[in-house]
């Protein structure tokens, strides 16, 4: 998809675009702290994989948004969602294709069920260098007859923002006994991308990483310029599972641990360009395992105390996106 800006661009021209409007300084933030996003300089596309190449650096384009602007799109899908982005955001399509698609694959499946002429609204904006965010989120889909909505909102107590849905329920899923307690975003699931074996959680660096199960640690800081400081456990079930680009190891190779355990620090070492953790599980012969399929899920709801705060923010971003000129 990168290296064919231009072709996309052109593509693009014949994309219906309904509205794309630029709200001026004035517009109150989300309720995520500037300061913790400002320090996030990650681009999400290429936060994750050793095997992604990082993108050239673009020129700034004549109507770029003002840091702390919100951008609001309303348009409708045409082919995929990577040609509407950039049909209506020209270089920064296809990072926020990808936003967009972290926030949608929870519900819907962009290949199989994207419809031309499905609804696409967004509020997003660029915090320099290069990390995007998205306020709010809603896409109607014309084939499963459903509209869905995320809302970018930080629960008090939570180390990061997260996205919600109307019903105050979390939008993406978290593995129970997972490696991590906290993290910014999953960045890839494992179906994502062939080439690439694992689930990667942005996170900043130093964040605790915790054995899923009980087990003996294999081998630490192996195949180090691709891995940076990693971890391999053997799990009681025998399944082998793989911890990369830590900041820190905590165990040797030999050791027992049990579940809960703290094994290691996340970090940025290795092939990686943004801090994240790399989280890969193999059953025999190598034969790569779903995180999603291996740990029981659930999906987080907010609680009372905290319904009132996010229904006024939800309100403010709905009006956000509702803005006309
Ligand atoms: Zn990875």
């Amino acid at each position: 998809m990168r290296g064919s800006g231009v072709l996309l661009v052109l593509l693009g021209a014949s994309i219906t675009l309904n509205v794309v409007l630029f709200l001026r300084k004035g517009e109150a933030p989300p309720s995520a702290p500037a300061a913790a996003a400002a320090t996030e300089a990650v681009a999400p596309a290429s936060a994750v994989a050793a095997d992604a190449p990082e993108a050239p650096a673009a020129e700034a384009p004549a109507a770029a948004p003002v840091a702390g602007d919100w951008t609001v799109v309303r348009t409708t899908v045409e082919h995929s969602i990577a040609r509407t982005m950039a049909a209506v955001a020209g270089e920064h399509g296809d990072a926020l294709s990808a936003e967009l698609a972290r926030l949608f694959v929870w519900d819907v499946d962009m290949n199989r069920d994207l419809q031309k002429g499905d609804a696409l609204e967004l509020a997003w904006r660029l915090v320099p260098p290069k990390d995007y965010q998205v306020a709010v989120a809603r896409f109607t889909s014309g084939k499963l007859g459903k509209t869905f909505t995320a809302y970018r909102y930080q629960q008090q107590g939570d180390d990061y923002p997260s996205y919600w849905r109307p019903d105050g329920t979390e939008v993406p899923l978290f593995l129970v006994d997972g490696p991590l307690k906290q993290y910014e975003q999953i960045t890839s699931l494992l179906k994502d991308r062939p080439t690439h074996k694992g689930m990667d959680f942005k996170v900043n660096t130093g964040t605790p990483v915790y054995a899923p199960k009980d087990g003996t640690v294999l081998r630490t800081n192996w195949n180090w310029s691709s891995n940076g400081n990693c971890v391999e456990l053997q799990l009681e079930d025998g399944t082998i599972a793989k911890f990369l680009h830590l900041s820190d190891t905590k165990v040797k190779a030999g050791e027992r641990v049990a579940r809960g355990d703290v094994i290691a620090l996340t970090g940025n070492t290795g092939h990686t360009t943004a801090p994240h953790l790399h989280y890969q599980l193999e059953r025999g012969e190598g034969k790569i395992v779903d995180p999603l399929d291996y740990h029981r899920t659930d999906r987080r709801a907010l609680g009372d105390a905290a319904r009132a705060a996010f229904d006024a923010e939800a309100r403010r971003l709905d009006a956000l996106l509702a803005a006309t000129p």
